[in-house]
């Protein structure tokens, strides 16, 4: 079922199914990486560049030798929001979709979604670890803050599990607005 060494925490259980994204030639090594718990994104092996999204030509030095390497997983936040609509069936709102910028690379970014994240501790430049979760063939790779800050993360199970939308800021819920 699961590769070795992604059971001790990288595997994250949703209450909710994730849309599969489809394998390409191009892109299939990527998604398919967090079996084993790891993160890999594509890297010129001639000029050391990372790409994302993955090409088969580097960027840089137009080399073609490109190939998935690990990375360390870890990142910054280096945007993000709270989405409230209901863009994919399958996946209610709200959630924090981010854009996570990888230590190994400036500029090396990945739009991805926290998780076991309140809405309230988000900030720009909040330090993340990679985790996955399962669709399909794939291992979608989420963020999460870095250990030490995740001991009240919600397990598995609990429906009420999923980031509260800044309701501690008192921002105004969607549709909602009668808690005073
Ligand atoms: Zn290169």
């Amino acid at each position: 079922m699961t590769g070795p060494g992604i059971e001790g925490g990288a595997l994250v259980v949703e209450d909710f199914e994730r849309v599969a994204p489809p394998l390409t030639d191009r892109t299939a090594a990527f998604w398919t990486s967090g079996a084993d718990g790891l993160l890999r994104i594509a890297r010129c092996q001639d000029c050391g560049r990372y790409l994302h999204p993955p090409r088969p030509v580097c960027s840089a030095c137009q080399g073609r030798g490109v190939a998935f390497t690990p990375v360390s997983g870890r990142g910054t936040v280096w945007s993000w929001t709270v989405n409230r609509y209901g863009w994919v069936p399958s996946m209610p709102p709200p959630y924090l979709v981010a854009d996570v910028e990888l230590v190994e690379q400036p500029g090396l970014r990945l739009l991805t979604n926290l998780v076991d994240c309140p809405a309230a501790e988000v900030y720009v430049g909040l330090p993340v670890q990679v985790c996955f979760a399962r669709a399909g063939e794939a291992y979608i790779p989420l963020f999460r803050p870095e250990a030490g800050n995740a001991q009240g993360r919600p397990e598995a199970g609990n429906a009420q599990g999923r980031p509260e939308a800044g309701n501690a800021q008192g921002r105004p819920e969607a549709g909602g607005g009668d808690q005073r």
